[in-house]
């Protein structure tokens, strides 16, 4: 809710069926474009300046996902870093690409997570 950075850091590319033209899919097909064979991407993120359609608000201030239930499994499986013990790339990448402090475990401490 305060950060979104990994929202608009990298390209969001899943196997198309995970769009809800498929049976099954649940990610809204329109925001979705074509990518490679078999694969579509979230609009926006397909570019060298990513920012994902479904992101709503303020990167690093408040911020959330439009579609957070629907999302795509590239979205889940990002995981904020040491909310589970260990750091994920993906964030620290993120976050440093907006010059956002890297989480640490002192994070989850003093959020009582
Ligand atoms: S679908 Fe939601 S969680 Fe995934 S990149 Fe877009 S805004 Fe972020
Ligand atoms: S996973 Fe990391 S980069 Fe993504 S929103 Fe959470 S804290 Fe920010």
């Amino acid at each position: 809710m305060r950060c979104g950075a990994c929202c608009a850091a990298f390209r969001v590319a899943f196997h198309w069926s995970e769009a809800d033209d498929a049976p099954g899919g649940t990610v809204p097909v329109e925001l979705t474009q074509p990518l490679r064979n078999h694969e579509r991407a979230m609009h926006g993120t397909d570019s060298t300046d990513p920012h994902c359609i479904a992101l709503r608000g303020t990167v690093g201030e408040s911020c959330s996902c439009s579609i957070y239930a629907l999302r795509p499994s590239p979205c889940r499986a990002v995981q904020a870093s040491w909310e589970n013990g260990t750091a994920d790339p993906h964030c620290d990448r993120a976050r440093a690409r907006y010059g956002l402090p890297l989480l640490t475990p002192v994070d989850w401490i003093e959020s009582g997570n």
